[in-house]
């Protein structure tokens, strides 16, 4: 078996790994799967990687793609080519190398590109210690990171405001929050965790951090037998890096999750062990968590051990956890018999220093034993992500009675006198609406400013019903704005002020 190049931006398809005679039909059977070997020492991990599936007989058909600089520098600034995204919709799996992302404005991250549109809502990280055999301080790590995959500030929605201010949106959906929850009680299950650790910072941002804490909550009651708890991310963040085996499972949203696994798998030996899946409920993507390496790139000595291990974990999601269990254990043995790349070698503890290939050869000729020290691993069908992807439906809730109480106007102004903008402001009261408060940085300045915090250009002024109803409508708020614009005030946004039920949907000012 070889695996060419394929031509830039073409899909090649590649039959590949072995036919043994005498097999059963269904065995046989193999499952098409698209390849992206990245960038840097992305094409060398994954030659290793494909090396040691084909010579454990994975059952996969090759579909080959290029992605990444190469596509960049050839004007797509998805870094992704049409054809590769037909590949990847008609296997539904995609196994990536790491690519660089360049530098600079006008280019859109190729992996977030590729979890948003192909609906990869869960990033699932295992972070282990391989004790005594890599060198870590908690040899009883054992973790997995659940991290929602689309929303949050991953939007990619920003705006420049002013001349000072510019602006970033977290999105957090309700059904985001459940599918993202479910899923990790499911996963709980199913790989025989017993606790969910959720973190969010809902001290502060109560509305968008407090609905994924309050929606997990909801969703923990249905499931009992998980242990579940919350921590602000801050003192998790911190604890996940001083004592992890106190961590079963956790789950975060999307920034959080990004960074708490980097934490995690550093912690637990090193970035170049951990592998990631990215799971959807019509698709998924397996990958390692670390990127191109390109100070390491071409010279052979990359650990493959990160992009292996999510082979393995793809191998169980399209229905071979028998292959996968073969080549993880041969894996662990080679950890274990202290066969080490340079980024977990340790003189006097080592027993041989290898390259990305040497490794890759001391893993195919243990395929089929199993670590002595280490705990062997076993995968059942069960465990495959894919179908707790599929199990998981989150339910809609029914559109709650909602009013429009007043607006927030967001303005660019250069002056400094918050009592000198209300004033103006307030010429324009009257047809059912006033000014009720004007915050700078989200700190309240007017009415009953104290406070010697720095003014920037970028003001929000809350316009409140001054109606009997206390309701206004859409018209009353754009004849508001136009009333402003007259006066020469230049309104950048706005943010409708409503109630869900009876109960505010948006925050107090700060000191308000
Ligand atoms: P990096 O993960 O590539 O490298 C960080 C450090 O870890 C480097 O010293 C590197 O040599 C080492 N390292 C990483 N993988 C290793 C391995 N398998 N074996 C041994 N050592 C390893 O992070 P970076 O340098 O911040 O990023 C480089 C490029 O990768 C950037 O363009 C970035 O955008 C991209 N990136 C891509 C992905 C991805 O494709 N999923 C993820 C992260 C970063």
């Amino acid at each position: 078996m070889g695996i060419g190049q394929t031509g830039a931006g073409h899909v090649k398809t590649e039959p590949c790994f072995h036919d043994v005679a005498g097999w059963k039909e269904e065995q046989m059977e193999k499952t098409r799967i698209t390849v992206a070997h990245g960038d840097g020492i992305g094409p060398e991990i994954m030659a290793a990687t494909l090396r040691i599936l084909a010579a454990a007989d994975a059952r996969l058909e090759l579909e080959n793609i290029e992605v990444g600089k190469a596509i960049y520098e050839r004007g797509f600034t998805s870094g992704i080519a049409p054809d590769a995204w037909e590949s990847i919709h008609r296997t539904g799996v995609l196994l990536k190398g790491p690519i660089t992302t360049p530098q600079g404005g006008g280019y859109k991250s190729l992996n977030v590109t590729l979890r948003k549109s192909l609906g990869l809502y869960a990033n699932v990280r295992p972070c282990v210690a391989y004790a005594p055999f890599v060198k870590t301080r908690h040899p009883k790590m054992d973790v997995v990171i659940i991290r929602e995959n689309e929303e949050d500030l991953y939007g990619g929605i920003e705006h420049r405001q002013t001349d000072e201010c510019v602006q970033c949106l977290k999105l957090i959906t309700r059904p985001g929050c459940e599918r993202i929850a479910r899923f990790a009680f499911e996963y709980a299950r199913a790989h025989d965790r017993k606790a969910v650790t959720t973190f969010t910072k809902d001290n502060i941002m109560k509305m968008t951090d407090g609905l994924f804490h309050k929606v997990v909550d909801e969703v923990a009651l249905q499931y009992t037998d998980i242990k579940s708890s919350h921590m602000i991310i801050d003192i998790g963040a911190a604890r996940l890096a001083d004592t992890p085996e106190q961590f079963d499972m956790v789950l975060t949203s999307n920034l959080y999750g990004d960074i708490v696994s980097d934490i995690a798998a550093q912690v637990a030996g090193s970035v170049g062990l951990a592998p990631s899946a990215n799971i959807g409920a019509s698709g998924a993507m397996f990958e390692a968590i670390h990127g191109s390496a390109p100070d390491i790139a071409g010279k052979d000595i990359a650990n493959p051990g990160g992009l292996l291990l999510a082979a393995v974990m793809m191998l169980v999601h399209v229905g071979q956890p028998d292959v996968a269990a073969k080549i993880q254990n041969a894996w662990l043995r080679t950890i274990e018999d202290g066969i080490h790349t340079g980024d977990i070698y340790v003189d006097g503890q080592s027993a041989e220093l290898v390259g990305t290939t040497a490794f890759a050869d001391a893993v195919i000729s243990r395929l089929g034993q199993l670590p002595e020290v280490l705990t062997p691993v076993a995968y059942a069908a069960v465990n495959n992500p894919a179908k707790l992807a599929h199990m998981v439906r989150e339910e809609r809730a029914p559109a709650l009675p909602k009013e429009l109480v007043g607006v927030d106007v967001f303005f660019h102004w250069r002056g400094d006198k918050p009592a000198t903008l209300a004033q103006h402001l307030q010429l324009t009261d009257g047809d059912g609406l006033r000014l009720t408060m004007i915050s700078n940085r989200g700190l309240t300045v007017w009415p009953n400013a104290a406070s010697d915090a720095f003014l920037a250009d970028h003001w929000r002024c809350r316009f409140e019903a001054s109606t009997p109803t206390g309701r206004v409508t859409h018209q009353q708020i754009i004849r508001l704005l136009s009333r402003v614009a007259d006066a020469g005030y230049d309104f950048i946004k706005t943010e409708n002020l409503c109630t869900f039920d009876g109960i505010p949907g948006y925050a107090m000012g700060q000191g308000q």
